[in-house]
């Protein structure tokens, strides 16, 4: 458990925040025998068309894994599947060993510790409803939140630079700022797996490095898969890097060995 989520427990009973709060995701998945994420064999057909054919993929927990290729390739299907938003016309899914993606709901994924997002409220109030609190005590929340509830909402703001802002509309932000409060609701969840879906299209180039920075803090504590099409985030904080094409992988590897790849080069980089 981390050093937040034992503050939490400490202050249990305080409020029914606090007891909200307990119950955080992500702490059941067992990886102890493999990975965090196991794909096998996924297909699925929109009309006809094989947005993902056989697709197999493995995520090791605490890795950064980026998901690079050319558009239709699948990789937002891909995503979707492991939320539950798709459903997958064959293959299996698993989160750990024990979770079975395919017989879950969309929420169930989420609280088993699959992170997603909310909108229309100030920064702050993002990060709190994300916290997971039940829905009838949120309208009284910010009145009664915990020192240790508040110390981890200060904490997430510094980590995705959002401290100067906590009291702004959400809807006031930069692109970029947006972009890094999605992924602080994403971090107040504490999943132990986050899809990050082109998270710096329209940024900056100083709010790419700055995220780039990011995933690389984030890297270790949680599982992380990037998709990007930018290649010069994407050089930032390679590690390994898979390359999908027409729904299925085409090269796995280190970045100067898929770079290199001829078969890479052909259908994505070259172009
Ligand atoms: P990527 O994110 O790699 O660009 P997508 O996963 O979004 O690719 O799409 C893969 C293919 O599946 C594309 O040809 C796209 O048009 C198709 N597709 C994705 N979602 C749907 C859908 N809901 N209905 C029909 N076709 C879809
Ligand atoms: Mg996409």
């Amino acid at each position: 458990m981390s050093q937040d989520a034992a503050a939490l427990h400490s202050d249990a009973g305080t409020s029914g925040f606090a007891q909200a709060g307990m119950r955080l995701a992500g702490h059941d998945v067992d990886t102890t025998h493999g990975p965090i994420l196991y794909l096998d064999g996924i297909s699925v057909s929109f009309d006809g068309f094989r947005a993902l054919n056989d697709l197999s993929l493995t995520i090791d927990d605490g890795e950064l894994r980026c998901i690079i290729g050319p558009n239709g390739a699948g990789k937002t299907t891909m995503m979707d599947v492991i939320t539950g938003k798709t459903r997958p016309d064959s293959g299996t899914a698993f989160f750990g060993q024990t979770i079975d993606l395919t017989e879950l709901t969309e929420p169930e994924i989420a609280h088993a510790g699959i992170g997603r997002k909310f909108e229309q409220h100030t920064v702050f109030e993002n990060l709190e409803l994300a916290m997971k609190a039940d829905k009838r005590v949120r309208a009284t929340l910010r009145a009664r939140l915990t020192t240790a509830a508040r110390d981890r909402i200060a904490e997430t703001l510094a980590l995705i630079h959002l401290a100067g802002e906590a009291d702004r509309r959400a809807g006031l932000l930069s692109h970029g700022q947006k972009q890094w409060l999605e992924i602080g609701m994403l971090l107040m969840q504490e999943p132990r797996l986050l899809l990050l879906d082109e998270p710096v299209a329209g940024m900056t180039d100083e709010e790419t490095v700055r995220t780039a920075e990011l995933c690389l803090t984030l890297a270790g504590r949680h599982s992380i898969v990037v998709v990007e099409h930018d290649m010069d985030f994407i050089a930032r904080i390679a590690r390994k890097v898979t390359v999908l094409h027409e729904g299925s992988v085409l090269a796995e590897g280190p970045m100067d060995a898929v770079q290199a790849d001829p078969r890479v080069i052909e259908v994505y980089l070259g172009r």
